[in-house]
């Protein structure tokens, strides 16, 4: 589909940068604080302890990019035209805790359940822009 509305872009500021220039290189990181292992996103200061000046505990790592629909909306009307409805605004929890706002792609949006396992993808969406999508895990997972 063509169209000549532009697509919304990610807010990029100097806080969040390093994930997105990680994201060019299809890795998914969050941040971690070096005292007690605690993992964020988005950047934030560690809650649990004191912390050092300018985020000097806090570190973007590897994360596993593995999770599990916590919420999510089907959204039949597209929020811009330039996007193509239906489309599945899901809240992911991490497997390392944060919350993590994405779409979830590769299955239909009737599909989409609470609690579904999830993993990152890196979507081409259009040039220059790549965008961290989840897809229903390729894992088998136990049921509950
Ligand atoms: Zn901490």
């Amino acid at each position: 589909m063509t169209t000549t509305v532009p697509r919304p872009r990610p807010n990029i500021n100097e806080d969040i940068r390093p994930f997105w220039d990680a994201v060019k290189e299809r890795r998914f990181k969050l941040m971690r604080c070096q005292t007690c292992s605690a993992w964020y996103w988005p950047a934030a200061y560690c809650r649990f302890h004191a912390n050092e000046p300018f985020k000097g505990n806090m570190k973007w790592e590897q994360a596993s990019g593995r999770g599990k629909v916590f919420a999510f909306n089907v959204h039949r009307k597209a929020f811009t035209p330039a996007f193509e409805a239906p489309y599945v605004y899901a809240l992911i929890e991490l497997e390392e805790g944060p919350m993590f706002g994405s779409n979830v792609i590769g299955c239909r949006p009737e599909d989409v359940k609470i609690g579904m396992p999830v993993e990152v993808v890196f979507s081409d969406v259009e040039e220059n822009l790549i965008l961290p999508q989840f897809r229903p895990s390729s894992i088998v997972c136990e049921r509950a």
